[in-house]
């Protein structure tokens, strides 16, 4: 059996995914708040419903960016102490950020 060129397709969907998780709540809070406050007599906001849907958010914001390298293991976006959140490569191997397969791999002879 010939060697495959490994897949890191898996890995960048749950990073979407997080992402996505991340956007519906920061959009969500408008109607959640909009109905939890119609549930009330007094039409406010309620702060147990402000602060959980609050640290839920900030959770998810926690969970967001790859945070290993699928290729190489080390983190993606951080090379010592120097850290770049918005760094479309790989700060130890240049994998691209996104990249769904290897795109330095060939098989070996
Ligand atoms: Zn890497």
């Amino acid at each position: 059996m010939s060697p495959q060129r490994p897949s890191y397709a898996v890995y960048w969907r749950e990073n979407r995914r997080r992402w996505y998780l991340f956007f519906a709540l920061w959009i969500g809070f408008v109607p959640f708040a909009f109905v939890v406050s119609r549930l009330r007599d007094d039409d406010t906001l309620p702060n147990w419903a402000f602060w959980s849907w609050g640290i839920l958010w900030l959770w998810s914001g926690t969970r967001l960016g790859p945070k290993k390298c699928p290729r190489c293991g080390r983190p993606f976006l951080r090379r010592g102490w120097y850290s770049n959140g918005f760094a479309l490569k790989c700060m130890h191997c240049g994998l691209p950020r996104g990249a769904e397969t290897d795109p330095d791999w060939s098989p070996p002879k």
